[in-house]
């Protein structure tokens, strides 16, 4: 048996699967990570000048804009492959959950259901005083042209300003989503991490939680990032191209 058999075979057994997902699968569709230099309009700027409560604090219309433009490349992208075969594992005896540390909204675009974001969402900002979510995302007549400062709407209950509901350098993710996260992952038999960097901490050690809970874990990425576990597997590739030879793996299965 191949390790992509051996993968299938595992993902076949298993009733409770949980797919942790970054970078590497919203990569697929087009949509850069921004952990790296910024092109374009945005050289010179480190996403680390851009991501942080200071730099709102000292230049909100910057980052606004930023923001906007964000959501404007993540609405005209499309989800790949890799989104569109995850929820088609599921069935009756397999339940299959979602937790990602994308802030996009390509898994939900793609069907699956309720998505856990551990740092955060692109879809609704909310205040930056009162913390509070918006309910409708805010009225904004101008267009968000890459670079375009535009200064960020009101709270409507606090008028305060909006910001990005993502989750900044130096923040703590959402308490209640880690928390659900850490639950699904103790529960789960098989973990499925896709496209994750294995760096930003504390959501790169959801793999290791998996293992010391007993579970089966198979990483999709570029590069081997195996720990070299046992009940670890390891398939190289770009997850756009994997998850659907395992979708189809298993239908064959079945
Ligand atoms: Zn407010």
């Amino acid at each position: 048996m191949n390790v992509i058999e051996q993968a299938a075979d595992v993902l076949q057994k298993a009733k409770k699967v949980v797919f942790f997902t970054g970078a590497g699968i919203s990569a697929d569709s087009g949509i850069p990570t921004y952990r790296e230099k910024l092109s374009g309009i945005w050289t010179g700027l480190d996403p680390r000048d851009l991501e942080t409560a200071k730099a709102f604090r000292e230049n909100p219309a910057l980052v606004w804009g930023w923001y906007l433009w964000r959501r404007l490349r993540v609405a005209q992208a499309e989800p790949n492959a890799a989104h569109l075969a995850i929820p088609r594992m599921a069935h009756s005896q397999r339940q299959v959950s979602v937790i990602t540390q994308n802030i996009d909204d390509l898994h939900e675009r793609a069907g699956s259901s309720n998505v856990i974001h551990l740092h955060g969402s692109l879809a609704m900002p909310k205040c930056f005083a009162c913390h509070r979510p918006a309910v409708v995302f805010p009225d904004q007549s101008a267009v968000p042209e890459e670079g375009a400062r535009i200064e960020p709407p009101r709270c409507l209950r606090c008028n305060g300003r909006m910001r990005p509901a993502v989750v900044w350098y130096g923040e703590d993710l959402p308490s209640q989503s880690w928390k659900a996260a850490v639950l699904l992952v103790k529960d789960c038999d098989l973990l499925i991490s896709v496209g994750t960097s294995g760096i930003v901490m504390p959501a790169a050690g959801l793999p290791d939680l998996a293992l010391d809970s007993g579970a089966s874990v198979i990483h999709v990425n570029k590069a081997d990032v195996a720990m070299g576990e046992q009940k670890e597997l390891m398939l190289i590739g770009a997850a756009a191209e994997v998850l659907p030879m395992l979708l189809e793996k298993i239908s064959e299965g079945r």
